[in-house]
């Protein structure tokens, strides 16, 4: 089975769009690894199309924040600020379906999703000592993760763990990576609504195991029509230029 993987939308529906027609006839069953909301301009819109989808959703840092199940402590003026107006414009409904998402790891289709790390959903998984525990506490070989807006991840085998650098070139759309058991895998799909890692094109991935591959792909998407609404609903500037930069 061909499955979508999506993460760190951050209410951002034009680039959701571009990845759900990208992906068309490609996949037969979709997840998602948290951060729906927050940031972006279209947080009722993001949600209704998982729920229409019926993507296997679990929560993230942002998700929690705006449903309160979480306090917003920890976030920075401009996160909070993006957390307030969020919850400001969710319908009810939206809401408390955000509210009801169940935390990472959770295993679904022979993979683990988890939005931060293994141990811990609001962690974040940038070096090969953080990415040790998800490779070798997961219950599958394959393990999906999100939070820090990086496309790439970790392999493991025979105590060694390697760094996988897998980047679509500019020119392309997609980069293949071979799964070779019993070898474990922590990889990231990127984040469709707020890329971090210099591209701002955005990312997702389409995992086939049956055929031992992950896709790793990128799309671009009319990153101004975003910003205008942003600057319109008055969210945080810097929210607004970091889309262009991809960081
Ligand atoms: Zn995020």
């Amino acid at each position: 089975m061909r499955i979508l993987v999506l993460s760190d939308l951050h209410a951002n529906v034009t680039a959701l769009d571009a990845v759900l027609e990208a992906a068309q006839g490609r996949w037969e069953q979709s997840v998602c690894l948290g951060d729906v909301v927050g940031y972006g301009p279209d947080p009722n819109e993001v949600t209704a199309r998982l729920r229409k989808l019926g993507t296997q959703t679990i929560r993230g840092n942002h998700d929690k924040a705006v449903a309160g199940v979480m306090p917003t402590d920890d976030f920075n003026p401009v996160a909070k600020a993006a957390v307030d107006w969020t919850r400001a414009q969710l319908t009810p409904e939206h809401l408390s379906w955000l509210a009801a998402l169940p935390p990472g790891p959770l295993a679904t289709d022979g993979i683990v999703l988890v939005h931060g790390a293994f141990q811990d959903e609001d962690e974040y998984v940038f070096t090969p000592a953080q990415a040790l525990d998800g490779l070798l506490d997961s219950t599958a070989e394959v393990t999906f993760f999100g939070h820090t807006h990086h496309q790439g991840g970790f392999s493991y085998q025979d105590s060694r763990l390697e760094v996988l650098q897998i980047h679509p070139r500019p020119t392309e759309s997609f980069a293949a990576l071979r799964i070779e058991a019993p070898r474990r895998y922590l990889l990231n799909p990127g984040s469709i609504g707020q890329p971090r890692d210099g591209d701002p094109r955005a990312a997702f991935a389409i995992a086939d195991l049956d055929h031992q591959t992950v896709e790793f792909w990128r799309v671009s998407y009319d990153i101004s029509s975003v910003q205008e609404r942003m600057r319109q609903a008055r969210l945080p500037e810097p929210l607004v230029q970091r889309l262009m930069l991809g960081r």
